[in-house]
C-alpha cells in the first residue's frame, strides 16, 4: 500500500471538504501526476469523476451520499435498503462553488451511480445523459425532464469546449453465473418512484470517452466492456474499475485494444459504505489491479487518488 493509506481515517468528509474549500489540494494516495493538458480529473469516490476543461465541468456517476448497504459484508447488499440523498453534504460543495456540472454522464442505473444525479441535475441545470431506463428512474426521482438526454451508445457529440463519445458497454459480471445485479429495464413512461436500492435497475450500461483541453479520458462504470466498440480509440487516460475476474483477459485485452493508454487510474475500488473522505479498499482489489496493469502495460502510469484528489493528464 502506498503511504497515503496510512493517513486514511484522518480525513472525515468534513475535513476533506474543508481542506479542499480552503484551496489546499486533498491528500493523494500517490503523488498526483501532472501532464501538460488543460484537463483536470477529480475523483469523488466510487465511480464519481469530475472532468474539468476550462470553465466546463462534466461529471460521471457522481454519488456523494454513500449510505450503508452491506455491499462489502458476506451477506452482500440488502436489497430493501432505502434510497436517500444527503442534500446537506451536496449543498456544501455546490453552495461554495466547489462543485459544478454542465453535463452529467450516467453509466448505469444502480444506486451507487444514479441516486444523487436527480438532485445534482436540479441544482446545477446540467444536461444528463443515460439510457431510457436510467432516464425513467431519474425522472421518477425528480430530475427535471427537460434536462434529460437519451442515449443508446454510438453517439459522438460535440459541445462548447469538449466532446462526448458514448460507448455501448457491459456491467460487471458477478458471482458463479456471471450475473448482473438488479438486472432489468423500464420504459420512460413509467414514473413510479424508486424507494429501495433494488428498484434501481441496471438498465443497460454505457461507457464514455470525453475529449477536451488536449486530452481524452475513457470511463467504465462496470468491470466489463464491448471490445469492438473501442476499436481505434486512443485515450490518454482510462478510468478502470477493479474486479473483472469473470471477464476473459479483462485488463490485458482492454489496454491492448485502447493502445496502452499512458495513464490508468483506478476507479470503483473503495468501500462505499464508508462516507466520502474515507477511501478504503475492502478486499484488496486495488493491489490486484495495480499488478495486472503493470504486467499488461508496463509503460502506463497507474494512478490512485484519495477522495477529492485530482490529477492532470
Ligand atoms: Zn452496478
Amino acid at each position: 500500500m502506498s503511504e497515503g493509506f496510512s493517513r486514511r481515517g484522518l480525513f472525515g468528509a468534513g475535513a476533506a471538504a474543508a481542506t479542499i474549500l480552503a484551496g489546499v489540494p486533498a491528500a493523494s494516495a500517490s503523488a498526483a501526476p501532472r501532464g501538460t493538458s488543460q484537463m483536470t480529473l477529480r475523483w469523488w469516490g466510487n465511480n464519481g469523476w469530475e472532468i474539468r476543461v476550462g470553465t466546463k465541468t462534466i461529471l460521471i456517476d457522481p454519488w456523494l451520499t454513500r449510505f450503508k448497504t452491506g455491499t462489502y459484508t458476506p451477506a452482500g447488499a440488502d436489497p430493501r435498503t432505502p434510497l436517500s440523498v444527503n442534500k446537506e453534504l451536496i449543498d456544501g460543495y455546490l453552495d461554495r462553488g466547489f462543485l459544478h456540472a454542465d453535463h452529467i454522464l450516467v453509466t448505469h442505473g444502480h444506486y451507487d451511480h444514479l441516486t444523487d444525479v436527480p438532485y445534482l441535475a436540479q441544482r446545477t441545470g446540467a444536461t444528463v445523459i443515460g439510457t431510457e431506463t436510467h432516464l425513467s428512474l431519474m425522472a421518477a426521482l425528480g430530475a427535471p425532464e427537460d434536462q434529460l438526454a437519451i442515449a443508446s451508445g454510438g453517439e459522438d457529440l460535440t459541445f462548447d469546449g469538449y466532446s462526448i463519445r458514448i460507448l455501448r458497454s457491459l456491467h460487471s459480471a458477478v458471482g458463479a453465473r456471471a450475473q448482473v445485479p438488479f438486472p432489468g429495464s423500464r420504459p420512460l413512461s413509467r414514473r413510479d418512484r424508486p424507494r429501495v436500492i433494488s428498484d434501481l435497475l441496471e438498465g443497460g450500461t454505457l461507457a464514455y470517452c470525453v475529449t477536451g483541453g488536449g486530452a481524452s479520458v475513457v470511463n467504465f462504470g462496470g468491470s466489463n466492456y464491448v471490445e469492438s466498440e473501442l476499436a481505434g480509440l486512443r485515450p490518454d487516460v482510462v478510468l478502470l474499475p477493479v474486479g473483472g475476474a469473470k471477464v476473459t483477459q479483462y485488463v490485458p485485452r482492454l489496454l491492448r485494444t485502447l493502445g496502452n493508454p499512458r495513464m490508468v487510474a483506478a476507479t470503483h475500488w473503495d468501500d462505499f459504505d464508508l462516507p466520502l473522505g474515507q477511501a478504503q479498499d475492502p478486499n484488496g482489489g486495488l493491489e490486484v489491479l495495480r499488478k495486472v496493469v503493470a504486467a499488461a502495460s508496463p509503460g502506463s502510469e497507474f494512478v490512485v487518488l484519495d477522495h477529492l484528489g485530482s490529477f492532470v493528464p
